[in-house]
């Protein structure tokens, strides 16, 4: 499969919808570096302060820089709204703490991102509960609901695993019973997923990942519809306080002119890696989802291309094996994070976590890629140099 990027996103990535008349012509945004916006009159000022979400009043509401990258992300994403955290962690928080309240339940789909689910543990103090649910047959999902579950949260690939979620029979499913639904879209980016179209109501994202693209900024986003926006905003976003700086916002902006050119790399790099270490003896099994055949359909109805993040399983249940392994990759960077263009290795396999491994069904030989830009020939060679001292 050959990644397909919509000519309009592409266009927005590169700042074709900025206008001439803006900042005398300037081709990248000015940095708004201002805490706050001066006003003619006392009367103007109180009118704007009693809609900071749609006035310049005060950078904690409204940034024109940050909101120039958030009229970007809610287009790329077909939603209507679009606000930025100061971290992909600052997003979850604001959409789990902004629309929930005491005694609602949220049930987890999938394999999820792990501070997620710790952020939901912390919740718990709160009053707010949660399961966890690695069933994807929505029959089984439905089963799971609970008479004040107010929120289904899942990824789609999920974590680690990369297993697929069929998105619209979930959305129908959570819209029958009156449930919001969230989904961290980070993985594919608004390029290559847009779940909103398929009738999920709110999408999250890791912006540090590859919309920043070079590992250089903490960032993170939600786009959703007006009314829950503005339900978040109000709360979550303008209390917490966790948003955007304006010059980070500015790098973000900077990664987008070559997101549609950095993950089309990405996709072809991951596949031809994933394709490659698929034969080899000493792997049991390539987690990509591209190649699952029992979830073939699904990814070709949600993805128009793969980044590349994906896992191999080593034919080895030994902690001391895999760092051989690991340690023995010269391109691929120890290190947690991924999106950037240097390809990193990590294993969720810690040698002393089997149990946590195990109820959540990942393989003791499991090791994380995420594929950079360095080029798939000479990462194969470096991951099959690897693979002999295992
Ligand atoms: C990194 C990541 C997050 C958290 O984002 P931060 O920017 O690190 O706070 C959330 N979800 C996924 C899938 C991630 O990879």
């Amino acid at each position: 499969m050959i990644a397909q990027i919509h000519p309009d996103d592409e266009q927005i990535c590169l700042g074709q919808d900025e206008t001439l008349e803006e900042n005398a012509g300037a081709v990248m945004p000015p940095i708004f570096q201002t805490s706050l916006f001066r006003k003619g009159t006392l009367g103007q000022l109180q009118d704007e302060l009693s809609e900071e979400s749609k006035n310049y009043v005060y950078t904690r509401g409204q940034n024109p820089t940050v909101a120039v990258l958030e009229g970007k992300l809610a287009t790329l994403e077909r939603g209507e709204r679009c606000k930025c955290f100061a971290s992909g962690m600052a997003a979850v928080s604001a959409v789990l703490t902004g629309l929930l309240k005491q005694g609602d339940h949220i049930l987890f789909v999938n394999h999820i991102y792990g501070p997620t689910l710790k952020l939901a543990q912390h919740l718990t103090r709160f009053g707010i509960e949660h399961t966890h649910t690695l069933e994807l047959d929505s029959g089984k999902i439905e089963s799971e609901l609970l008479a004040n579950t107010r929120m289904i949260y899942f990824e789609n690939p999920g974590t680690m695993m990369f297993r697929l979620v069929d998105i619209q029979k979930l959305a129908a499913l959570a819209k029958k019973h009156n449930i919001l639904t969230v989904i961290d879209n980070t993985w594919a980016t608004p390029l290559f997923q847009k779940p909103l179209t398929h009738g999920v109501d709110i999408s999250v994202h890791s912006c540090t990942k590859y919309i920043g693209g070079h590992s250089d900024v903490v960032a993170g986003a939600v786009i959703t519809n007006k009314a829950l926006m503005a339900e978040i905003f109000r709360g979550a976003y303008m209390l917490n306080g966790g948003i955007l700086a304006p010059f980070d916002a500015w790098l973000l902006i900077r990664g987008l002119r070559t997101l549609p050119v950095r993950l089309k790399q990405h996709h072809k790099d991951a596949l031809v890696l994933a394709k490659n270490l698929q034969k080899h003896p000493r792997i049991k099994n390539v987690y990509h989802p591209a190649l699952q055949s029992t979830s073939l359909s699904l990814a070709k109805r949600y993805f128009t291309g793969y980044s590349g993040l994906f896992s191999i399983e080593l034919n080895t249940d030994k902690f001391k094996d895999i760092c051989r392994f690991v340690d023995a990759l010269q391109l691929f960077h120890k290190g947690v994070s991924w999106g950037g263009v240097e390809s990193l290795v990590i294993s969720p396999n810690r040698g002393d976590n089997q149990q946590v491994l195990q109820k959540l069904q990942l393989p003791p030989g499991l090791v994380r890629l995420s594929v950079g830009l360095e080029g798939a020939e000479m990462l194969t060679d470096d991951i099959m140099q690897a693979l002999t001292k295992l």
